[in-house]
């Protein structure tokens, strides 16, 4: 085992290897508010890699309801009653979230999965982790839009009716997909050493040429994102749709391209990005970068299930309705500050949060022109002003992908077309 620093729980850990990091890092923020269950990134994605036989269970994007949902069913749930199991009591954060850069949530004081492992699995387990039965991978949306009650009762709905910041009755989506891990579980676990994680953009990979099956990598990680084939006899999982991100589709002039499930996505919930990476794992600073503002300066996105210790390089920003305990449980402390940041945005926040799904083109950089005040509001107390701010984005090659604006046009539709879709 290595001691590497993982900056999400704010400490070194253990790893099975030395750490390495790429020149440039594949990662994404969703925002939760804003995903309506559509499905539409789960068939982008279905329809463009998993399609074949052998492949009908295989989901490498999904899209889940929470607290009942999951694919495969109770992964969290299960992880996370593992990982208790192994420190009982004792799987907790200190300190506060603060600017500190090493550790801006504060310490996670429990075990990683890489630290957990030695308790209950046998002494070959690097990883602690566990297989899914065939059952738990087979209904994918299953529970879809099932609430919960206050008293914890399932499909109980609160007569009181709801309102923030916490409802008594409470549902919402939570969209998955491989985190691109910078430690990833997968990797460490694999016996065959046919995992990589690629230096150009950290996009982990399994060769299929290498990989005999053992599945591993199925029961190491934590999100359950690496899946067995059962007619090829090989493991296969999200492979970060690289080719778009290599800029090799044939739509993108060479430019980096986000990937299907990204472009897909209705409810513009999802931006991918590629941020740039110093040798020790830091993120550099990237101030215009839409990922490293949301992530490191606005802190409005955070990690999904950071005490894992996989370092995933997905982030969520937060469904403001939903109990703070469940939310510190899956994003770590930091999410009531992220809640407020979001709740009432500022400036800077409120024109980077346009730059969702305007483009298919991954934005390496944007720029704010400054438009007139258009609105003013008391929200819960707290003084709210929108101004019509103008945000540019810019790709690799440094030229403008496009511009909008914080006031959306309204298009009004002629009378002859008053009834058509
Ligand atoms: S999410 Fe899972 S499959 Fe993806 S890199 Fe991380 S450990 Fe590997
Ligand atoms: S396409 Fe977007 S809005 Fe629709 S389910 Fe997927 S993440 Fe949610």
């Amino acid at each position: 085992m290595s001691k590497v620093h993982n900056w999400q729980i704010g400490r070194e850990m253990n790893y099975p290897y030395e750490p390495a990091f790429p020149r440039r890092q594949f990662a994404f923020v969703f925002n939760i508010n804003r995903c309506i269950a559509c499905q539409s990134c789960t068939m982008a994605c279905k329809s463009t890699w998993t399609f074949s036989k052998g492949q009908e269970h295989m989901w490498w994007a999904n899209v889940e309801t929470k607290p009942y949902g999951g694919y495969p069913q109770f992964w969290d749930a299960k992880i996370l009653d593992l990982m208790e199991q192994a420190n009982p009591g004792n799987q907790q954060w200190s300190g506060k979230p603060s600017d500190d850069k090493q550790k801006p949530y504060g310490q996670f004081d429990g075990k990683t999965i890489f630290e957990a492992q030695k308790t209950l699995t046998p002494e070959s387990a690097r990883v602690l982790g566990y297989l899914p039965t065939d059952e738990e991978w087979n209904s994918p949306n299953i529970f879809e839009d099932n609430p919960v009650g206050k008293k914890g009762v399932r499909n109980e709905i609160d007569k009181e009716g709801t309102s923030l910041p916490e409802h008594k009755t409470w549902f919402f989506y939570l969209a998955r997909i491989c985190n691109h891990c910078s430690y990833p579980a997968c990797l460490a676990a694999c016996p065959r050493k046919a995992i990589y994680k690629r230096p150009e953009d950290g996009i982990v990979l399994i060769d299929q040429k290498e990989c005999r099956g053992y599945r591993k990598c199925v029961e190491a990680c934590p999100y359950k994102k690496s899946m067995y084939r059962g007619n090829t006899r090989v493991s296969e999982k999200c492979v970060g749709c690289y080719p778009r991100v290599e800029g090799k589709d044939p739509e993108s002039d060479g430019q980096p391209m986000e990937t299907r499930c990204m472009a897909a996505c209705i409810g513009q919930i999802r931006m991918q990005g590629l941020v740039k990476m110093n040798n020790d794992g830091s993120w550099t600073e990237d101030r215009y970068n839409p990922l490293y503002y949301m992530v490191k300066v606005a802190k409005v996105a955070l990690p999904l299930y950071p005490q894992f210790g996989t370092e995933p390089n997905g982030y969520y920003i937060p469904p403001r309705w939903v109990p703070r305990d469940y939310l510190k449980q899956m994003f770590g402390p930091g999410v009531d500050e992220a809640i407020d940041r979001y709740t009432y945005p500022d400036r800077e926040l409120l024109a980077v949060l346009q730059l969702f799904r305007r483009s298919n083109r991954i934005i390496f950089r944007y720029e704010i022109k400054e438009g007139p005040k258009i609105y003013e509001a008391t929200l819960r107390g707290r003084q709210i002003t929108l101004y019509n701010d103008t945000v540019i984005a810019y790709g690799q090659n440094g030229k403008e992908i496009f511009r909008t604006q914080v006031e959306e046009p309204v298009h009004v539709r002629p009378n002859k077309h008053a009834n058509s879709i």
